[in-house]
């Protein structure tokens, strides 16, 4: 799971697996050696403290897995490889908050002389909060099913889910009262895949883009994705203009109060001071 501070590591060196990876049918058919490597990041400091397997992970099962995993799957590419080894690691051994593996082909056909050929990723949890609005048609039921499509998708980990709030519309549209809240999520997608993920969540629930700051019948906003701070013309994090709504940083403090803005400092519950009162923004 995220975690933010985790240092410690588990080190697998050079497990050797024979496997069937590969572009050609040869490669599928015949099989070869494949080494991987990986770094396991995790707070090991109870397992320390206890000396209990139960508090860390056991790299024997892990290697055991990883030795199944490679076996029992066909990919044309490393690259596939690595990526969907990395996220079955995590999902499984859920007291990792990150990886770096390594998938090494060391008789990759190549025809000239090499010494290592590989390819390595580094994938971790991350933790995002993310604002819900809805004011058409049954706004609960619009969250509701928002939540339940994260809570079924294998690759999220929903929380925390703040109380609703009911809001005036933003943004001088002429249009009924919002129900606002924040929900806490760890996830292995990245940005512009959890957007992507909220897009198409937001499409089901019949969602049309009309008129800005109009009536939506849902509307899922990244607030923040870890620390991270960009900005870019599809993609602004943390979400533009929070700081000045209320309907987000209420129910946000709600979930996290110590939650520090990433580009200001400025923890979310002095935020939702520093907004003048009963100011309905
Ligand atoms: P708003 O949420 O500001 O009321 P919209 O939902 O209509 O307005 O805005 C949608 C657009 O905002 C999307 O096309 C998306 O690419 C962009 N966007 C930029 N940053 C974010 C973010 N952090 N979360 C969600 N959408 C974002
Ligand atoms: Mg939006």
């Amino acid at each position: 799971m995220y975690c933010e501070w985790s240092a410690d590591e588990i080190h697998i060196d050079k497990l050797e697996i024979f496997a069937h990876h590969g572009v050609y049918p040869e490669e599928r058919r015949e099989g070869q050696t494949f080494y991987v490597n990986a770094v396991l990041y995790l707070d090991i400091g109870e397992a320390g403290r206890s000396d209990d397997l139960e508090q860390t992970v056991d790299y024997g099962a892990v290697c055991h897995f990883v030795t199944d995993w490679m076996g029992n799957n066909t990919c044309s590419l490393l690259e596939a490889v690595a990526c969907r080894l990395a996220e079955a690691i995590l999902l499984k051994y859920k007291m990792l908050s990150g990886i770096d593996l390594e998938i090494v082909k060391p008789y990759a056909p190549v025809r000239l002389p090499f010494r290592g050929l590989s390819v390595r990723v580094r994938r971790s949890w991350h933790r995002a909060y993310v604002g819900v609005g809805s004011n058409v048609g049954d706004r609960h039921a619009h969250i509701k099913a928002a939540v339940e499509a994260l809570r079924a998708n294998p690759l999220v980990e929903l929380r925390q889910i703040s109380d609703m709030i009911v809001t005036k519309p933003y943004g001088g549209v002429q249009q009924e009262d919002f129900v606002n809240g924040v929900l806490e999520l760890d996830t292995l997608l990245e940005p512009r895949q959890l957007l992507r993920l909220l897009q198409e969540i937001e499409k089901e629930e019949g969602r049309t883009r009309t008129i800005h700051w109009g009536p939506r019948t849902l509307d899922l906003d990244i607030l923040f994705f870890d620390r991270l701070v960009t900005a870019d013309r599809d993609l602004t994090i943390p979400h533009p203009d929070m700081e000045n709504r209320r309907f987000v940083l209420e129910p946000l403090c709600n979930l996290a109060p110590y939650l520090r803005h990433p580009a200001t400092g400025k923890t979310v519950s002095a935020l939702l001071r520093e907004l003048e009162p009963g100011e309905s923004r």
